[in-house]
């Protein structure tokens, strides 16, 4: 496993998303929806950096990929989320990789009426995107390469490393907590 992005570099970015958000939305209530599970560190993260009168709520996204780091059919579940019909939403996931999840997501949230409806993401992978949507708010453009740490996991392991790290083909091939 090698490290991609320190503990520092993450409060860094995390910083700055923070502080463009808050310029962005200034004094106007504002509901975070962070995408469960890999957003959970993030967001505990992030909400607490917002100068800004806040609601936070959760969705759920599975995409089945189990053993394999290549995506599967997505399964939204919308059942834990907050009423956002006429609010200001900002969905917060870990990563941008095809873009599936998230095109997907924002199609499927803006017919429950939100005023409006941005994204932010932790990472998004260069090169990987296959759809024609950009998160509106990136902290970290990283490499093609799969990472764990600070809410990613590989099959529910290393959510919880305070850092960012690549996992190589041995870690793969091993499985977690080998
Ligand atoms: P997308 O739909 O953009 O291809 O994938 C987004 C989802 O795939 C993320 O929310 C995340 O759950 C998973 N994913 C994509 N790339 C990685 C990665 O490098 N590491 C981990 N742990 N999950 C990833
Ligand atoms: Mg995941």
């Amino acid at each position: 496993m090698k490290q991609l992005l320190s503990e520092d570099e993450i409060r860094g970015g995390i910083h700055r998303l923070a502080a463009q958000l808050t310029e962005r939305y200034r004094d106007r209530p504002l509901t975070v929806i962070g995408v469960l599970t890999g957003s959970m560190v993030l967001v505990a993260d992030l909400i607490r950096q917002l100068d800004l009168p806040l609601r936070v709520g959760v969705i759920q996204v599975r995409s089945y990929r189990g053993a394999a780091t290549t995506p599967g059919p997505l399964e939204i579940n919308d059942s834990m989320l907050p009423d956002i019909r006429g609010r200001d939403v900002l969905l917060v996931d870990d990563i941008f990789d095809t873009g599936h999840t998230l095109a997907r997501l924002i199609e499927q949230m803006h017919e429950l009426g939100p005023s409006s409806l941005r994204s932010a993401v932790l990472l998004r992978k260069l090169g990987r995107q296959q759809v024609s949507i950009e998160p509106d708010y990136v902290a970290f453009n990283i490499p093609d390469v799969f990472v764990v740490g600070y809410g990613l996991d590989y099959q529910d392991a290393y959510r919880h490393l305070p850092y960012v790290a690549a996992l190589d083909d041995d870690d793969l091939a091993a499985g977690p907590l080998a």
